[in-house]
Order: C-alpha cells, then sequence, then structure tokens
C-alpha cells in the first residue's frame, strides 16, 4: 500500500470531534501526510424549511464566525495550518465531496456517527460521504 499524502479530516463540533481528530492525527503522522480540517456549517433556512420570510443573514454570518472560532481551537491543538481549516457553508456530505476533490486528498476521515446518527451503525453524513467520494474513506468508531 502506498502512503497517503493528504488527508482531509471532517469533524461536526461536538464532543465527539476529538475522538476522531486523534485517530486522524495518529494516521496522518504514520503517513507523513497533510491535513486539512474541515466544517461544514448547515444554512440556517434549511431548518425553517423556507418557509419564514425572515432575514437569516445576521444569524447565519454567526453561526460561521462560532464555528471558525471552534474549528481554529481545534486545529491549533492538532497542530493544523491555519490555511488548512476550512469551514464552509452547505450539505455537509456535499460540501465534504466538493472539498475532499478540490484538495486531491487521498483519504477523507469521519465519525462513524455524530449525535444525529447514534443508533445507526453508520450516522447519515458517514455514509453519504462514504458513497460519493472518489478516495478511500476511513469511518472511525466513535465510542
Ligand atoms: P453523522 O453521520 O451526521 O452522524 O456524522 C458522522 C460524522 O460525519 C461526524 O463524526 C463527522 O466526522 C462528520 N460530520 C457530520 N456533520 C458534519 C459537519 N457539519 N461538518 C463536517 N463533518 C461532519
Amino acid at each position: 500500500m502506498s502512503a497517503y499524502q493528504k488527508m482531509l479530516v471532517a469533524i461536526d463540533l461536538t464532543e465527539e470531534a476529538p475522538q476522531v481528530l486523534e485517530k486522524a492525527k495518529a494516521v496522518c503522522s504514520a503517513h507523513g501526510a497533510e491535513l486539512v480540517l474541515v466544517h461544514v456549517v448547515e444554512p440556517v433556512g434549511y431548518a425553517y424549511g423556507g418557509d419564514i420570510p425572515m432575514d437569516l443573514t445576521e444569524l447565519q454570518d454567526q453561526l460561521d464566525k462560532a464555528a471558525r472560532e471552534e474549528l481554529g481551537k481545534y486545529g491549533d491543538q492538532y497542530g493544523v495550518a491555519k490555511d488548512q481549516q476550512i469551514v464552509t457553508v452547505g450539505r455537509p456530505e456535499s460540501e465534504i465531496h466538493r472539498l475532499a476533490k478540490e484538495h486531491n486528498a487521498d483519504l477523507v476521515i469521519v465519525g462513524s456517527h455524530g449525535r444525529k446518527g447514534f443508533q445507526l451503525l453508520l450516522g447519515s453524513t458517514a455514509n453519504g460521504v462514504l458513497h460519493g467520494t472518489e478516495c478511500d474513506v476511513l469511518a472511525v468508531r466513535i465510542h
């Protein structure tokens, strides 16, 4: 097996995120690979189904800002360069597919499930990532 060179780890910023990051860091160091750290903020409009005629821009900006700060803390703690810490808005699995391609990642790392999918063997995001990503995918078992 040839070594991985560029890994993309996606975290949901829940209390399970460190488990995913610990494993990503270990695999990354073992391969001497670069690490890109990603979080996707879901558009607030999704939560309201677009039914409420309200300007949600400010709320969305606040969520983005909070996510950037939180991701920055994890990035610093796990030694990920600032320019490799990415926060984007959209559907998590689609954005992870897009970013994996854009960054030429050869391994995508996600948790087996986050808070949403605890009863599942593989959460819905993890499943979506697995099905649309062209490179290898590692699902870190969340305990
Ligand atoms: P889920 O399938 O939603 O239970 O989440 C499984 C894993 O997908 C999480 O442990 C993360 O690695 C990843 N993930 C879920 N949501 C996001 C998100 N919004 N941004 C980045 N990664 C995510």
